[in-house]
Formats: structure tokens, C-alpha cells, sequence
């Protein structure tokens, strides 16, 4: 039993190892005991897109193997500046759909918010790698324009916190934010897309699950790992905390070239994800944006993959493929893509 004096003494450590997330590629290859010229492009020391990694993560990489798939999915090579046709600055039409600055209300009784502009780790794949996040995000004085928008439309039944993601914010304008959308009667659930229960698992401290242990909205986390190599034992404690406080865990995953493009690698993430009570949702196909054209799996090999995913697992642990395509009503089933074998569609 946890009493309140502990809870207020408690420092958010989360916080602390936040800030001391890796920052320079070299260090992270030292750390791994690789040198740069053992992989086979050259590293981006400076990139527009800075590097950063919780020191957690990088923990679970594989020393002394260049193609680590978790080292992949977060170190700059020169493969981002390669020119790719159809790769775009804002792949899903984001900036389309935004309803007030900081609201995305793209589909039906859903709203999603973002709430930060700030990630603990730069995944070199993101569809917001681009985003203009500075005019965009619902900075705290800004809340007050997204919450008039949500209290305004009565359809609106759950909201979707993104961004970036919203468990770098501290805990007492979550909490804050939380209060708000509890006031507006038609909002029934909530729902946080986050990388920090995987990345960052010590987030998941008392403070936060004591706000969400005491909301009246039904609670949804979509989680995002690519990787069962992403899912260590601390993992596993952080998101049974959060299913002990009632919230329903869901896992998105990115399909990403030299990363878990194969049906091992996605079955042994199914595994994983259930093993602690997390249950796969999505698996998008990555978005167009500019600088992640090396992360590209054609659209016939998805499909072969999915095909054999689904002959391998039981149906509840097959996720749903899905590409996110703008001016669509939801996320589209990869099945019923059509047109030349082209890039596919990501969100958290
Ligand atoms: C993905 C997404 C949602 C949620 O879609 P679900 O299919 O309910 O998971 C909502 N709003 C936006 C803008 C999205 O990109
Ligand atoms: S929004 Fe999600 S996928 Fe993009 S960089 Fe942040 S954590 Fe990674």
C-alpha cells in the first residue's frame, strides 16, 4: 500500500532521466562498442531532426551489432538526405485537419489533441518528424481554444492526447487537462498515445497512475513498440501498473524495413505485447515522409507478411495493417489499398 506522504516525497526521476537522453550518435555507437565506420552509412552528426534516446533504450540494444533493430529505428545515416519521389513534408494532411490549432479532428466521435510538441526518443521514421509543431501544439494557454472546441461538439466521445507525445508533460498539467475534459459531460473515454511506457518505462509512476486511477473517463494507452526486443521486464511491470489502475493497453507498431519486416520478428512482438497484457492494434505502413524513404517495405511484401502473420497467430494477436491516407474517413486496411506498390500510413 502506497500511502500519500510517499507519493509527495517521491522525486519524478522519469524527469530527470528524461533530460539525460542520448543526444550525440558517437556516443550512443561508444556505447554500443561500434565504431562509425562499421556500418554501412555514413552517421549524421547534425541533423535538423536531432538525435535522442533514453539511456533505458538503448540498454536493450544489442552490443556490437550495427543492424541492431532497436539502433535502426533512432540513429541519423545519410540515407534521410537521399531525394525519394513522393515523399512529403506532411504525408497524412495533418495540417488539413487541424479544427483549432492543436485539434486534429480528422474522424467521427474521436478528437486528437496535441498536447506536446516533445518525444523522449527521435524515431528517424516519424511522420512528424516535419511537423511544425512550434504554431501547432496546444501549449497550456492554448487549452482553452482545444477545450471549447471539444465542449462545443456534442459528437466528440473520446479524446485521442498525442503529438509528440504527452507523458513528457509533468503530471500536474496532465492532471489539470484530465479535470477539464471530465467536466465536459459528452466525452466518455480517453485515450494517451505514448512511447514512454516502452522507452522511458519509469513514467509510469504513482503520480501518474494516480490520475488516472481517479478519472471517471474510460482509459485506452496505445503503447508503441516495433521490436520484441523493445519489451524487457521493466517494461512488462510499467504496463501492468497501468492495466492495474484500469486502462485498457493496446500496442501500435510501425511495419519498418531492417527492423521487423520479417514474421519472426512480428510474432515474437504479438508474444511479447500479450505476455504483458498488451494487445497488438495497429501495424501502419509507413508514412511518405521526408528522410524515412529507407524504412520502406513495398506494399506486396507487407501484404505476404500479413498473410503469413495471420496463418501463424491466433486472430487476437494478428494487428490490424493500415495505411492513414488524407481526406479518409478512418485508417485504411492495407487489403484495400489499391494503385501502384508505393509507400503506405503512422500516428504517436
Ligand atoms: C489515428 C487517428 C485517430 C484514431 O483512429 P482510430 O482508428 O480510432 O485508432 C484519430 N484522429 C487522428 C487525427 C488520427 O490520426
Ligand atoms: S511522435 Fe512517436 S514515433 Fe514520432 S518521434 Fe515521437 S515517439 Fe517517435
Amino acid at each position: 500500500m502506497i500511502t500519500q506522504a510517499q507519493v509527495r516525497v517521491q522525486p519524478a526521476g522519469w524527469q530527470q532521466e528524461l533530460a539525460q537522453g542520448i543526444a550525440d550518435p558517437l556516443e550512443l555507437l561508444r556505447l554500443l562498442d561500434l565504431a562509425p565506420r562499421m556500418l554501412a552509412e555514413h552517421v549524421l552528426i547534425d541533423t535538423p531532426f536531432a538525435t535522442k534516446v533514453p539511456r533505458a533504450f538503448a540498454a536493450r540494444m544489442r552490443r556490437g551489432d550495427p543492424g541492431d533493430p532497436l539502433l535502426r529505428q533512432v540513429l541519423p545515416i545519410a540515407a534521410e538526405t537521399r531525394a525519394a519521389p513522393g515523399y512529403v513534408a506532411d504525408p497524412v494532411g495533418d495540417l488539413a485537419a487541424e479544427a483549432v490549432p492543436g485539434v486534429l479532428h480528422k474522424y467521427e466521435a474521436r478528437a486528437l489533441l496535441i498536447a506536446t510538441g516533445a518525444c523522449a526518443v527521435h524515431c528517424r521514421y516519424c511522420f512528424r518528424r516535419q511537423f511544425p509543431y512550434a504554431g501547432s501544439h496546444a501549449a497550456r494557454d492554448r487549452w482553452a481554444a482545444a477545450l471549447d472546441y471539444l465542449r462545443g461538439d456534442g459528437s466528440i466521445r473520446e479524446v485521442i492526447l498525442s503529438g509528440g507525445d504527452p507523458l513528457t508533460l509533468g503530471d500536474a498539467r496532465l492532471a489539470e487537462l484530465v479535470q477539464a475534459l471530465e467536466d465536459i459531460r459528452h466525452l466518455q473515454r480517453l485515450r494517451l498515445h505514448t512511447r514512454l511506457p516502452i522507452v522511458l518505462p519509469t513514467r509510469v509512476d504513482d503520480r501518474l497512475l494516480g490520475w488516472l486511477a481517479r478519472s471517471r473517463l474510460q482509459k485506452v494507452v496505445v503503447v508503441h513498440a516495433n521490436h520484441p526486443n523493445e519489451i524487457d521486464d521493466r517494461v512488462v511491470e510499467a504496463v501492468r501498473r497501468l492495466a492495474g489502475v484500469g486502462v485498457t493497453l493496446l500496442n501500435q507498431a510501425v511495419l519498418l524495413a531492417g527492423v521487423n519486416d520479417e514474421v519472426g520478428a512480428l510474432c515474437g512482438l504479438s508474444e511479447a505485447l500479450f505476455a504483458a497484457g498488451v494487445l497488438p492494434y495497429y501495424l501502419h505502413l509507413l508514412d511518405p515522409v521526408i528522410g524515412a524513404s529507407h524504412f520502406d517495405v513495398p506494399r506486396s511484401r507487407a501484404l505476404q507478411i500479413m498473410g503469413e502473420l495471420r496463418a501463424s497467430l491466433p486472430g487476437y494477436l494478428v494487428p490490424r495493417m493500415v495505411r492513414e491516407l488524407a481526406g479518409s474517413r478512418a485508417k485504411v486496411p492495407a487489403e484495400l489499398l489499391s494503385g501502384p506498390d508505393v509507400h503506405g500510413g503512422f500516428g504517436s
